[in-house]
């Protein structure tokens, strides 16, 4: 991918945005939309980026973000529309269907084809990105003209001077760090397990996601197309995936699915196999001075809910606006505003994301009372409107 380099040395813009991930690339698209300048620098390639697999749940309100901001209509015509989901227990499925309970759907298109669609769209309209940069650093955030300094990728030292650096770096944001000690929270816990994750070349076992609790513990079984599927299981966050054959995966995985209507998954070749721990993190504020975080850079959550990646484009929808209104009006009232309107639905999606994380899993050793208590949590939430009305709400995305 060919990209719109500036020779100079020093590059002027209005926003300089590190991190070309979904949320670095999303803010500079819209930016660009109505006018605003902004530079990104990325530290991988594109056909890394393109080829990581992570996301796959998007939220009605992304998938809109997507087709009417023309970064690419294709999330509506690949993408899977999925109307309900099932919670699994007591070896039997329960359907919560979203569309009757609040009129909405979810999308099944993967996060790496989201980052292609928008680094796409950069490319079509002329966006400058520097992929493959090293050496990024941040200097002068408590100042009015902030500046980004790294190597492009043919090693010449380039650097931005900008109104204002926004944070898009990812869970392990440099940027991040910048807010002094005294002024930044961090908000943080972690998890005793983690999802054993693969890919496998198989047809689909089910045609939404199953969601289940078992005596064997969590497992979620997930889709990626007709030929490719994408399955977890919960394991201890200190396993390794290579001491794990297909053999001892799939016989875990079905034993997870275990139950009298005799549902078995439809097994093929693992190609991927990663361990993926479970944290929850927000960094409070948002915000210091002429630095702005948005998306992994300034909150983390368990995968259960699916709300990073839609988290990440809700922070894009309140700070494009914000950061139009401070370049094209003079009018900061809602960059201000931005930290504690973002975090208004950060703390929403933690505690869904923390509630649906400790309702589907167990823990090891727990009592029997652990076990019961869940259950009735999980008939609670099916076994009534108002409970399949709570989880598709949130699950869906709540609106605002
Ligand atoms: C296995 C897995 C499954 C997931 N499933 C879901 C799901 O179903 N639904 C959902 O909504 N979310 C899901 N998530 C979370 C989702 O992937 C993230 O929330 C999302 O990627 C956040 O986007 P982002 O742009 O903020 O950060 P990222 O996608 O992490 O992008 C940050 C970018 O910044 C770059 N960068 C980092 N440091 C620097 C630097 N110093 N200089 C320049 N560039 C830098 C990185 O290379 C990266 O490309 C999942 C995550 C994982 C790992």
């Amino acid at each position: 991918m060919s990209e719109s380099q500036p020779e100079s040395r020093v590059i002027r813009t209005q926003v300089g945005i590190v991190g070309g991930g979904p949320a670095g690339l999303m803010l500079s698209h819209l930016l660009s939309r109505a006018g605003v300048d902004s530079v990104v620098v990325e530290v991988r390639d594109p056909e890394t980026i393109r080829n990581t697999h992570r996301a796959g749940i998007l939220e009605a309100a992304t998938v809109q973000m997507l087709a009417d901001s023309g970064v690419d209509g294709r999330v509506l015509t690949e993408g899977h529309e999925h109307r309900g989901t099932t919670l699994r227990f007591d070896g039997q499925n329960h359907h919560v269907d979203f569309q009757d309970a609040v009129g909405q759907s979810v999308w099944l298109y993967p996060q790496n084809e989201v980052f292609w669609d928008l680094a796409q769209a950069r490319e079509r309209d002329g966006g400058q990105v520097f992929w493959s940069v090293s050496d990024t650093a941040v200097h002068d955030v408590d100042s009015d003209s902030p500046r980004i300094t790294f190597r492009d990728a043919e090693g010449q030292e380039r650097e931005i001077e900008a109104g204002i650096v926004v944070g898009a770096d990812g869970s392990r944001s440099i940027c991040r760090g910048l807010i002094p000690d005294g002024v930044r929270t961090d908000n943080f816990i972690e998890y005793p397990f983690a999802w054993f994750g693969i890919l496998c070349e198989a047809p689909p076992s089910w045609p939404e996601l199953i969601y289940t609790n078992s005596p064997a513990g969590f497992a979620l079984i997930s889709q990626r197309s007709d030929t490719v599927q994408r399955m977890y299981f919960q394991c201890d966050p200190d396993t390794n995936p290579e001491d794990w054959t297909e053999e001892q995966i799939w016989a875990r995985l079905q034993e997870c699915m275990q139950g009298e209507d005799g549902f078995r998954l439809k097994e093929g070749k693992i190609f991927d196999k990663t361990v993926l721990k479970f944290r929850s993190y927000v960094c409070e504020p948002l915000r210091y001075h002429s630095l702005v975080l948005v998306g992994d850079a300034g909150h983390t959550v368990p995968p259960t809910g699916a709300k990073g990646l839609n988290l990440a484009f809700c922070d894009v929808r309140v700070l494009a606006p914000a950061l139009i209104g401070l370049f094209n009006d003079g009018d900061d009232s809602q960059l201000i505003e931005y930290s504690a309107k973002a975090l208004e639905r950060v703390w929403k999606a933690q505690n869904f994301s923390y509630w649906a994380t400790n309702m589907m899993h167990t823990t090891e050793g727990e009592n029997p009372f652990a076990q019961k208590r869940r259950r009735g949590e999980l008939t609670a939430i099916t076994g009534s409107e108002n409970g399949r009305a709570y989880f598709a709400e949130s699950y869906t995305g709540w609106q605002d």
